[in-house]
């Protein structure tokens, strides 16, 4: 099964700005109809990225960079020592 391989780069014609990922549906303006198409399809993503997370928890097509450990923080170490 293959999927999800490629990149969607939909924008709305008459606001291209928009970005549902980042603006959300509250930022569609006049009901447009594309723009909620495009939140649609977003939000269907995400659904269907955590549908496959549930199935295999090791999955994640994301492909984040590592995450650097944040260093302890000296102030919290004093509060711990008390
Ligand atoms: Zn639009």
């Amino acid at each position: 099964m293959k999927i999800r391989t490629r990149r969607f780069e939909g924008r709305c014609a008459k606001h291209k700005t928009y970005n549902p990922a980042v603006d959300g549906r509250e930022a569609i303006r006049g009901s447009c109809p594309r723009c909620a198409l495009l939140a649609e399809i977003w939000e269907t993503s995400l659904r269907l990225n955590s549908l496959i997370r549930k199935f295999n928890p090791n999955h994640d097509d994301l492909q984040r960079p590592p995450q650097p450990e944040n260093p302890p923080d000296p102030r919290q170490m004093n509060l711990l020592d008390g």
